[in-house]
């Protein structure tokens, strides 16, 4: 999401005249779009900061001012620290903020002082910024739903980003019609719980009541020139059978779910406050497998959650080698401040994490690979999104969000190919064009990981 509201950020400079550069050199202004999930990645923000230093100065000793700026979630959380520790920060604004970027910056210029911005505001921020460039590619984000009411004891999210908020479909669909039109083939809709999604009921519809995501999906698959639909990142409580249905009967919605699990062991998803066990998570994959039997399943876990015995950690484990994975994202447990697992007592040390971090690590990369190395010999729709590192080479997706390499040329970018794959490397696909014919997704399949295979 940050990397949508990032573009969504350039968009609403550009008629100011702000263009993107490559370096913070040639920056008049700096934005840092920040994450506070996990306390690593909201270190990183005073690290950049100190980096980011030297070239203001610079600027300053020529004469010229360059505006630094603290956006996301860190700015959210911590903005009045961020402003008191460093003096070199003229703006801090949290994710509600980005359609008044031109007005904050007018302050900056106009006072030559500092503003703070960490209001959520009444407004629709969406109906306030300009229409989307979308990237430069054939694959494009768009938020359709933001916030959280869930609280999982863990998570700063419903502090963050807020109360959860669904935009209307009429609003999604013309954004994602206007991307269409800019040559945009696949869509990922984004919010941090976006099956919750219940978007006002478009004017066809008499504006009668809200859609959920299973209608919403429908609907956008009828746009010309969508041919690959996606969404992120759903919530297990949340799936409901017309979404289900849409895996079943909407071609261009793509085989893969990224369904987060936490943890294998009730007890732990208790205390995460997930509502819902280890069974009814099993349950649902089967649902959803039987409605499209080659889903691949991605999740995230969270290891050494306050309380979590080896008996727990166990049970997580075999919940995964049940299950099979495609892909995974697992973190240790890392205490948010203002967050109620932070604050109790059986905080687990961080020796045991790493351990039973690299212990689950090992037994999803595993899957990983048992899953790629199951797609060799198969032929694949790519939609080759950009050049490769190496010259004559572009990469693309597979329907189950694999990264595929070929020798092609450029022209081919943007377009959807049958690849003939030939060969898996740690984290992605290699093969061969087989047909200049564009393909659907439902050609052929790579099938899921075996439930015993690990
Ligand atoms: N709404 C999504 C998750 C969004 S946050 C869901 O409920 O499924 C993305 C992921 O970050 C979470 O699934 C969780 O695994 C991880 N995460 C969130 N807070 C964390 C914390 N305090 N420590 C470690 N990982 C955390
Ligand atoms: Fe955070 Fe997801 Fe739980 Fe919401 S549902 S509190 S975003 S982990």
């Amino acid at each position: 999401m940050n990397v949508y509201d990032s573009g969504r950020m350039a968009d609403v400079l550009a008629p100011l005249g702000y263009v993107l550069v490559d370096a913070p050199d040639e920056a008049d202004l700096v934005i840092l779009n920040t994450c506070h999930i996990r306390e690593k990645a909201a270190e990183k923000v005073y690290s950049e900061l100190g980096r980011i230093r030297p070239y203001k100065l610079r600027r300053e000793a020529q004469g010229d001012r360059m505006v630094v700026a603290v956006a996301g979630c860190v700015a959210q959380a911590e903005g009045e620290e961020i402003m008191r520790r460093q003096p070199l920060v003229d703006m801090v604004f949290g994710p509600q903020a980005y359609h008044r970027l031109p007005e904050l910056l007018a302050k900056v210029h106009r006072r030559d002082g500092r503003v703070l911005d960490t209001d959520f505001p009444v407004e629709d921020k969406f109906d306030r910024l300009p229409k989307s460039m979308g990237t430069k590619g054939p694959s494009a984000f768009v938020t359709i739903q933001e916030g959280c009411d869930k609280f999982c004891t863990f998570c700063v999210v419903p502090y963050t980003r807020g109360a959860e908020f669904s935009r209307p479909v009429d609003q999604v669909m013309a954004e994602v019609e206007h991307l269409a039109q800019a040559g945009v083939r696949e869509v990922t809709l984004l919010g941090q719980n976006v099956n919750a999604y219940h978007g006002a009921a478009p004017a066809s519809h008499g504006r009668d009541g809200s859609w959920g995501l299973g209608q919403l999906i429908r609907r956008v698959a009828g746009i010309d020139g969508i041919d690959r639909i996606r969404y992120t990142t759903s919530h297990p409580r949340d799936m409901d059978e017309r979404l289900i249905t849409a895996h079943r009967d909407v071609p261009e919605l793509m085989p893969y779910l990224h369904l987060a699990l936490q943890s294998g062991a009730d007890r732990v998803l208790e205390a995460m406050n997930r509502q819902h066990t280890a069974e009814s998570y099993i349950e649902l994959v089967e649902r959803v497998r039987d409605a499209r039997p080659d889903l691949a399943l991605s999740s995230d876990f969270i290891v050494g959650f306050p309380g979590e015995t080896d008996r727990d950690f166990e049970d997580t484990l075999s919940v995964v080698r049940q299950i099979g994975f495609a892909q995974s994202f697992s973190f240790k447990y890392s205490p948010r401040p203002g967050t109620p697992a932070a604050d109790a007592g059986n905080q687990i040390p961080d020796n045991i994490k790493t351990e039973r971090l690299h212990a689950l690590q090992a037994l999803l990369n595993k899957q990983q690979r048992d899953f790629n190395d199951q797609c060799v010999g198969k032929t694949l729709p790519v939609l080759f999104e950009k050049p490769g590192r190496h010259d004559g080479q572009i990469v693309g997706r597979s329907p189950y969000l694999q990264a595929v390499h070929v020798a092609g040329p450029a022209s081919l970018l943007g377009t959807i190919k049958q690849i003939f794959i030939e060969q898996t490397a740690a984290n992605s696909l290699s093969g061969r064009i087989e047909s200049q014919s564009v393909a659907t997704a439902r050609d052929v399949s790579c099938s899921h990981v075996a439930t015993n295979a690990v």
